[in-house]
């Protein structure tokens, strides 16, 4: 995808998504002191991802140092976000994650086709949003 910064050129993107089967805690509202834990049938595309497990951020790591945790002014929160790879400026999470057609909210199966999957067997939970949708998973690739 293009950075956000830089005039024409091309930087590799990484995010986690989440297989079908995974859960999420939904806060306790006024009548439930606890929160719910719900389990999704679909895929997910996670952002604004706060602290990782060491063995996650080690499988991070080896694959990658422009994604990162890094603090973002404009949300006024630390969270994983891409660097680009030429200049390192950060890359802001909505338009990789939330609008359609970026790079992780493929419109088509394409679109779709670009992505690698990469399986990691580790346990996972973070503090993330999530986004539910057709992202055409099917035609992603698996490494
Ligand atoms: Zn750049």
């Amino acid at each position: 995808m293009h950075c956000d910064g830089g005039i024409g050129e091309v930087t590799g993107v990484h995010g986690i998504l989440l297989p079908r089967g995974h859960e999420s805690l939904k806060p306790g509202g006024e009548d439930e002191q606890q929160g719910r834990w719900f389990r999704h049938d679909e895929p997910s595309v996670l952002s604004y991802i706060g602290e990782l497990q060491p063995a996650v951020v080690g499988r991070i790591e080896a694959m990658t140092r422009h994604y990162r945790i890094d603090f973002r002014k404009t949300t006024n929160s630390a969270y994983w976000m891409n660097h680009c790879a030429a200049c390192g400026m950060k890359q802001g999470d909505f338009g990789l994650y939330c609008e359609p057609g970026g790079p992780f909210s493929p419109l088509d199966g394409w679109a779709a086709s670009r992505v690698v999957l990469h399986m990691f067997p580790e346990p996972f939970n973070a503090r993330a949003n999530t986004a539910y949708g057709d992202f055409f998973f099917e035609n992603m690739r698996r490494a």
